[in-house]
């Protein structure tokens, strides 16, 4: 560890102020602290936003979902409306990390989590995420748990979420409050695919503060579900997984909100997959077809090719969990 101070926020407004001074903003520091230790962040300040008031879980007018930034992973996962609306969420929530994990990580610090990349978390390994311009250890190195889809030269990392996953099927909303204001970003364009900048992970800006992740409110009745494949049963990354939610009124899809995660730079939403279910009637015929487009794009790298087949299989194995069979 090094030298760094260290303050409390008062109020949003107080946290704002040291964060537009360069701060940064920690809560659980499930990851934040990890990368201190090992030198990849080295903060001069941390702003800890712990007793700011973004704790709440509530039904929005139109009957979306709202969770406040500082809502713990464990209790937003057992939230009554949480497990009744989005179960997908719950789920996701629920094969994440450990207990005593997600008894202290929030759903902010969710989604701002860093890559597991190894080359990224060492610091004598080339890392243009960690150091930009230095190249990339991960392309020619052990990738097997590495990104197939939205890939660049410079950077193969997965992001490692799974909450995120769900959100990206849902088409959540990020809210941020900052030193000009309030405004919302759609998940998909919060997490920013690697490109040139991977140093540059999400569309945040200086001083700005998640405030919540809006979930909008989809048809009703609502089926879906969070299916994760890794190399272990428990506190493991995924290999692939998928979120799906689908809404099904007289024997027809109407609406499908599909995700992949473990296999993209970003959480990977499913267009193709999601345009082939809706208005079609479930089968098994269908969810095969359906998860046949799920790899499209993809560009494995030498260890990770397994990936392709494992995702299409992911899709269509929850396809079917959460749509039946009939
Ligand atoms: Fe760094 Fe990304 Fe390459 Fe991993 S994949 S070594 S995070 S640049």
């Amino acid at each position: 560890m090094y030298p760094f101070t260290f303050t409390k926020a008062a109020s949003t407004h107080e946290a704002l102020n040291a964060g537009r001074r360069g701060g940064r903003y920690i809560a659980g520091g499930t990851t934040l602290v990890d990368l201190m230790r090992e030198t990849v962040e080295r903060p001069e300040t941390l702003v800890d936003i712990s007793g700011l008031p973004l704790r709440e879980v509530t039904v929005t007018e139109r009957g979306g979902l709202r969770i406040g930034a500082l809502v713990r992973m464990a209790d937003a996962a057992a939230h009554p409306k949480v497990r009744a609306l989005y179960p997908v969420i719950s789920e996701a929530l629920e094969l994440s990390a450990s207990a005593q994990l997600r008894n202290m990580a929030t759903i902010g610090g969710n989604i701002m989590q860093r890559t597991r990349c190894t080359y990224f978390r060492d610091v004598t390994a080339d890392c243009n995420k960690r150091e930009p311009g230095s190249g990339c250890a991960a392309r020619e190195g052990h990738n097997r748990t590495h990104a197939i889809l939205g890939t660049s030269e410079a950077c193969v990392a997965t992001h490692p979420s799974d909450v995120a996953v769900a959100f990206a099927a849902l088409e959540a909303t990020v809210h941020l409050m900052g030193p000009d204001g309030e405004r919302r970003i759609a998940c998909a364009d919060f997490l920013l695919r690697p490109g040139s900048t991977p140093n540059r992970e999400q569309a945040i800006r200086q001083g700005e503060l998640i405030t919540a992740v809006e979930i909008p409110a989809l048809p009703r009745p609502l089926k879906s579900g969070y299916l994760k494949v890794r190399d272990r049963q428990s506190y493991e990354f995924a290999l692939t997984s998928a979120a799906v939610a689908l809404h099904v009124r007289g024997g027809v899809i109407r609406e499908a909100k599909v995700a992949a995660g473990g296999v993209g730079t970003v959480p990977w939403k499913l267009p193709a997959v999601e345009r082939h279910l809706i208005g079609e009637r479930p089968s098994e015929a269908l969810w095969t077809a359906a998860a046949e487009k799920a790899a499209e794009g993809a560009r494995p790298l030498e260890h990770n090719r397994f990936k392709v087949e494992l995702l299409k299989r992911t899709v269509e194995r929850q396809l079917r969990i959460v749509g039946g069979t009939k």
